[in-house]
């Protein structure tokens, strides 16, 4: 490709749905030269709305960009795009040798390192850059990036990242990002079920509340779960709690992401217990009405499913 293209710096952006659609819009806003493609045309017609200018193929957006930056559903989504099929070529084809592909979708951690093989193999650059912050940091810009990727391409995409995020962390090599991103979502799923059956418990001690907030916020109960998303309305007002579970984190993320943390404890053999049935319990969670809840709302999960006496009385 040519130097002075790369330079340019026109950025292909594939994937403008709930996260990717203001995370352009903010490349755009900053003075990035964007062109935007989406399989669906809503996602194209509401992303022009917002002054991305747009194309109907993503041939048309690749050819020529200097980077091609992706936010889809899944790693299959990723891989199938990259690869295309026997009759259209897909984008590591399309794209001019030296290419950035960025990838800033939730994937596995060796879907990461597959897709930026190809990507490599193909004669281009690959980064992942999953996020965190959800929508409201997307539209804000405050997204935290987890990026796995050579010391030189981090420091290409690193101004790009800054501009949609406030927090860009270099984590390692080809699938670092994806890695760091699975593992501390682990741990928050697995947090955040045990804060919820910490206050349905309380609740069966006849423990307030504000009560069990007080002692385990300033104790070694203490954590993000608790002193931010708190799962019970009241000591934590901005809390999804006190809205009725709107998110926030939906249901489905955490068990999409639990999903793929317990993929990657399958294929590098760890003995966990925890993360795997903090998979499990988000499935449940999710197929019984908890997708679009906030994750927090497993506490109300909990809740039904527990005893209304206690055992042991009539
Ligand atoms: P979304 O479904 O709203 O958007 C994905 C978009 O990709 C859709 O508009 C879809 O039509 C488009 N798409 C699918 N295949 C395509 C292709 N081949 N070419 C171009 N476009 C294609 O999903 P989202 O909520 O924006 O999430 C995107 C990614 O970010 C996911 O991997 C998700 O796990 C991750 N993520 C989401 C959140 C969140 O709060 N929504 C938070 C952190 C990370």
């Amino acid at each position: 490709m040519p130097e002075t293209t790369r330079q340019e710096g026109r950025i292909a952006f594939l994937g403008l749905g709930h996260m990717g659609g203001p995370m352009a819009v903010n490349l755009v806003k900053a003075g990035y030269t964007v062109t935007g493609y989406d399989v669906v045309p809503a996602a194209l017609e509401a992303a022009r709305a917002h002054g991305i200018d747009t194309v109907e193929t993503a041939a048309e957006a690749v050819a020529g960009a200097a980077v091609v930056l992706t936010m889809l559903p899944s790693g299959k989504h990723l891989l199938d795009a990259y690869r295309g099929t026997p009759d259209q070529p897909g984008l590591l084809a399309t794209a001019a040798p030296g290419t950035m592909f960025l990838d800033c979708s939730t994937i596995n951690v060796d879907e990461a390192r597959e897709a930026a093989a190809l990507a490599v193999a193909a004669g281009h650059r690959a980064v992942d850059a999953p996020v965190s912050g959800g929508v409201v940091g997307a539209e804000a810009g405050t997204l935290t990036f987890m990026v796995g990727a050579l010391a030189e391409d981090f420091d290409a995409v690193n101004p790009m990242l800054e501009v949609m995020g406030k927090r860009v962390v270099h984590c390692g090599e080809h699938g670092a990002g994806q890695a760091a991103k699975i593992c501390n979502n682990m741990i928050l799923g697995v947090s955040m079920i045990a804060v919820s059956e910490a206050f349905v418990l309380g609740e069966k001690l006849g423990l307030t509340h504000q009560a069990l907030f007080d002692v385990a916020s300033a104790a070694s109960g203490q954590c993000w779960a608790l002193t931010t998303n708190c799962p019970v309305p009241g000591p934590v007002p901005t809390s999804p709690a006190n809205r009725d579970y709107q998110p926030g984190f939906a249901g489905a993320l955490m068990a999409k992401d639990l999903k793929l943390a317990l993929n990657a404890l399958e294929s590098s053999g760890v003995a966990a217990r925890l993360g795997p049935l903090a998979s499990e319990i988000y499935d449940s969670f999710a197929a019984e009405g908890g997708a679009g809840r906030d994750f927090s709302g497993i506490i109300t999960d909990i809740r039904d499913k527990s005893d209304h006496q206690p055992k042991g009385q009539a």
